[in-house]
């Protein structure tokens, strides 16, 4: 039953460019891989792990694994598989954690470049004016954040997640509650060192071979493989002062939140919410770790059968400033209108702050759900439909259950650099929303992995119908039609990138947005 929800290899999904009429076997090709003399090595055999992601609904196993040492391991690959022309079958998945959740980064039948190995260069940082840190793409977030606090400095706009890859988050955009300031991570990249479809290793950033910078930034891996990046750096704090408050108005929740990002300074650093919606199921869990602000108001709340919004902000702080900084969160506070009873706070170490949802990972797996089925839904909603939006999905479509944390938090277009390849909707501010939902195998009914699909269709037939002009995050469709759709005005742009810089369509097949050599 688990094969049968899953979709696997031989359920019919073909992947494959033919464009030849005698193709050679990709098999032959990654053999004769190995005459080729590496740093790292290629594996044959074993290699069903790159067949796994996060969401584990879409299993594709590769016929071999690169696991690089250098960069000219990734580039004299990439040339040796591109040199064969269209006789190749051949594509190539670039690889980082693996916390994709349809299969993005894996390549049926192909190679899959284990970017995590790639370790070389080490880790530098530079101190100055604009500080800045450069890195391996197969670096995880959260190890640079501890080798950047040992200069007392740390990168300005993170993921909610930090065991994530530099390329993995990279190639998509990066957004958590610090984008509505700094944009999302692809705006706060000073230079890239890219490997083209056609196995050229090149320098980019906004001044030097800027296409490929901008094509690359948020572009899901289709123009190249990123093996290094600078990073921009600030001063790192050392505390953070963690806030939530209920809401049971969605207008006064989504007032709050709009103007909270829209104070110019001595505003939070991270604003996010999300959506409590009646009987929540196991892993929706808000209050650990939090104490009421009035114990004796709080314990008279009583929050039964109803939907409510939680607004979660975090104001950063060094231990000398915290009296200053109380005045300024009660300041702030004293502006918003959530139930007074609600108000819980929490004071932890910079690095607990951002690192918070690992530790609901571990919790999680140690209770044996990390292996369930992730069917997770992300959402870009313009300002000017968001109640309409939330009015059908949390009224009425997710009025019972959620199956999992549902984030709803508005960001500033404007902090959203145009030229790379990802696409906001077209407004001012717009709305991230995600279903973090978790599909339990071999379940029926309402934790099934169809039934959550189902609600997901549910959901994007209404944004349709509608016309709220949502864009998907994270997104992943079977047709190019589909893909020309969700890029717009972008399509061209991306279409040319392609032929310029991945002609075979070699690499990143998981999208499918490319399956012929242009
Ligand atoms: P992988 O899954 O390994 O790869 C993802 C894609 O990037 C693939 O197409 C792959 O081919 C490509 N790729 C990987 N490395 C490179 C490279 N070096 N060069 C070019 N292409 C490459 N996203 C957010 O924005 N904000 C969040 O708060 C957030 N939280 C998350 C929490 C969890 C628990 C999970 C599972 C995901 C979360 N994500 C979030 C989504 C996440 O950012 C993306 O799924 C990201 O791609 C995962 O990184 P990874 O290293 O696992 O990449």
């Amino acid at each position: 039953q688990h094969q049968s929800q899953t979709i696997r290899a031989d359920s019919g999904c073909n992947n494959s460019v033919t464009t030849s009429l005698v193709p050679i076997p990709p098999y032959e090709i990654l053999l004769s891989l190995q005459s080729q003399s590496l740093d790292g090595h290629l594996s044959l055999k074993d290699n069903e792990g790159a067949a796994k992601d996060f969401g584990n609904i879409h299993h594709f196993p590769p016929l071999a694994v690169l696991h690089p040492k250098t960069v000219s391991d990734i580039s004299r690959t990439v040339k040796y598989i591109f040199e064969k022309g269209t006789d190749s079958e051949v594509k190539i998945a670039a690889r980082g954690h693996g916390h994709s959740l349809q299969g993005q980064a894996q390549a049926h039948q192909g190679l899959v470049i284990s970017m995590e190995s790639l370790r070389s260069p080490e880790m530098k940082i530079q101190t100055g004016e604009f500080p800045f840190v450069d890195v391996s793409a197969g670096e995880l977030w959260i190890n640079i954040l501890h080798e950047t606090l040992q200069y007392g400095l740390a990168p300005k706009s993170w993921t909610d997640y930090l065991h994530l890859t530099v390329g993995g988050t990279l190639s998509n955009a990066g957004v958590s509650g610090q984008a509505f300031r700094h944009g999302p991570q692809i705006n706060n990249i000073f230079q890239l060192e890219v490997v083209t479809g056609k196995g050229e290793v090149i320098t980019c950033s906004e001044n030097r071979n800027a296409d490929l910078f901008h094509g690359v930034l948020g572009g899901l891996g289709q123009f190249g493989i990123i093996t290094r990046a600078r990073i921009s750096l600030e001063p790192a704090p050392k505390m953070v002062k963690w806030i939530r408050v209920l809401y049971s108005d969605f207008s006064a929740f989504t007032r709050d939140q709009e103007n909270l990002i829209s104070l110019k300074d001595n505003t939070f650093d991270y604003v996010e919410g999300f959506v409590i919606i009646n009987r929540t199921g196991i892993l929706n869990g808000w209050r650990l770790s939090f104490d009421p602000k009035d114990p004796l108001q709080a314990s008279q709340f009583h929050s039964d059968g109803k939907t409510f919004y939680c607004l979660e902000m975090a104001k950063y702080f060094n231990p000398d400033e915290a009296e200053v900084m109380n005045q300024g969160v009660d300041h702030l506070l004293s502006q918003l209108s959530y139930i007074p009873a609600t108000l819980f706070l929490s004071e932890v170490s910079y690095v607990e702050f951002l690192d918070r949802v690992h530790v609901s990972e571990m919790k999680l797996r140690a209770q044996g759900l990390g292996d369930v089925h992730h069917p997770w839904l992300n959402l870009l909603i313009p300002r000017s439909e968001i109640h309409n939006f939330a009015e059908e999905v949390f009224g009425n479509i997710l009025k019972d259950t959620s199956n999992g944390p549902v984030l709803i938090y508005p960001v500033n277009q404007t902090r959203w650099n145009s030229k790379t390849s990802f696409v906001t909707p077209e407004e001012d501010v717009f709305y991230l929303v995600a279903f973090l939902t978790s599909a339990i195998p071999f379940s029926t009914g309402e934790n099934s992995l169809e039934y959550i699909l189902n609600q997901n269709k549910r959901i994007l037939d209404f944004c349709t119908n509608a016309q709220l002009h949502v864009k998907q995050y994270l997104a992943h469709y079977s047709t190019q039609e589909e893909w020309q759709t969700h890029f717009g005005s972008k399509w061209g742009a991306f279409e040319e990138r392609k032929r310029a810089y991945d002609p075979l369509a070699l690499l990143a097949p998981g999208h499918r947005i490319f399956q012929k050599a242009m």
